[in-house]
């Protein structure tokens, strides 16, 4: 028999209408498991960790994703496979921190929700989240079949740091256009085998030591100087800079200062395009190969929750600057996609 730990954050899935204001509320873990009596018909155990306080994930913080991390690592050996019950709101987010905090995972951790809560009798909340549990729970020649840090929504799995939540109103909330649905389920589930992490022969490590000095810098037509300097000297160890299309920004010569004048302060600045398909192609246009000209890095087909989650992961871990550069440009949970 296969065990389970399911870790309950919070999130729309577990939520009730507070009768005075009418707005959605969080609730603990009873609401769920009173709502999904075939919890107990399962032929697995079920382990359950709520946090204390249930949230709605846009009150997700650093210290929330530490303690998940570390309930993982305490329990990794006891268990088979893992789902976090989070709202949609920032489990994109989540899911990308926790495969940088995670590495040399060999077992699933499926994050899930819902876009309505269980508690309605019309909810993606029941599928969801006993798919999330049979993907955790899936093994083939005695190996988990999902090694890593996945998002479960509306029968689709997908590589957590590859997704982002594109819809708040269809429960079809999330996509990864870069890169192929993990499994698709139906009447069974699918792996997409080719497309699955193997991390076999890796030592599981847990790294928590976060550093959130990070800014985005979003450009617009229009931006002005003073907006850019403040950005780029607003204390933070490294930017994500959003660009246009395939990774271009204006050419304008205050601008190109601003920003070596920025590379050369030791800031990291990192192009990733504010399209949600395709990839940074530096040097493919002469704006872009200015930028490369210059030392801004490139972000490649980065979704913008995992360019910023990797940036807070590496410079925790390294105080070098140079080094967070290096590992910024490289795949290394199966993140980016170089294409040069
Ligand atoms: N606001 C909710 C949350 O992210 C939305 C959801 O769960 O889907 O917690």
């Amino acid at each position: 028999m296969n065990n389970i730990f399911i870790i309950y954050t919070g999130g729309t899935i577990g939520m009730v209408k507070d009768p005075k204001t009418g707005s959605f509320v969080p609730f603990d873990f009873e609401l769920i498991a009173n709502n999904l009596p075939d919890l107990s018909r399962l032929n697995y155990k079920i382990t359950v960790h709520s946090f204390d306080p249930i949230i709605d994930s846009s009150d997700m913080k650093e210290h929330i994703w530490v303690e998940m991390a570390e309930i993982i690592q305490k329990n990794y050996e006891l268990y088979d496979g893992f789902v976090i019950l989070h709202g949609s709101d920032t489990m994109s987010f989540s899911a990308s921190i926790l495969s940088f905090m995670l590495e040399g995972l060999q077992k699933p951790v499926i994050l899930s929700g819902s876009q309505l809560p269980i508690g309605e009798i019309r909810t993606d909340a029941r599928e969801n989240l006993m798919t999330a549990l049979e993907i955790a729970s899936a093994k083939r020649d005695g190996r988990s079949i999902v090694q890593e840090v996945c998002i479960l929504f509306d029968n689709k799995l997908f590589r957590g740091n590859r997704s982002f939540k594109y819809n708040s109103a269809k429960f079809e909330a999330f996509r990864s256009p870069n890169y192929p649905v993990l499994a698709e389920a139906g009447i069974h589930i699918q792996y997409n085998e080719d497309a699955l992490l193997d991390n076999s022969g890796q030592n599981f490590i847990m790294h928590t030591s976060l550093d959130n000095r990070v800014a985005v810098l979003k450009l617009f037509p229009g931006i002005n100087r003073t907006t850019v300097h403040q950005i780029l000297h607003c204390g933070a160890r490294g930017i994500i800079m959003e660009t246009f299309g395939a990774g271009n920004t204006m050419t304008d010569q205050w601008f190109i200062d601003e920003l070596s004048e920025a590379i050369n302060a030791g800031i990291n600045i990192i192009d990733i395009s504010q399209c949600k398909v395709g990839s940074v192609e530096m040097g493919r246009y002469g704006t872009s190969a200015k930028l490369k000209g210059i030392g801004v890095l490139n972000g490649y087909d980065m979704t913008f929750e995992t360019a910023i989650t990797k940036l807070m992961y590496l410079q925790g871990h390294f105080t070098d600057q140079a080094e967070v550069a290096k590992y910024v440009e490289q795949p290394i949970r199966g993140e980016l996609t170089q294409n040069d």
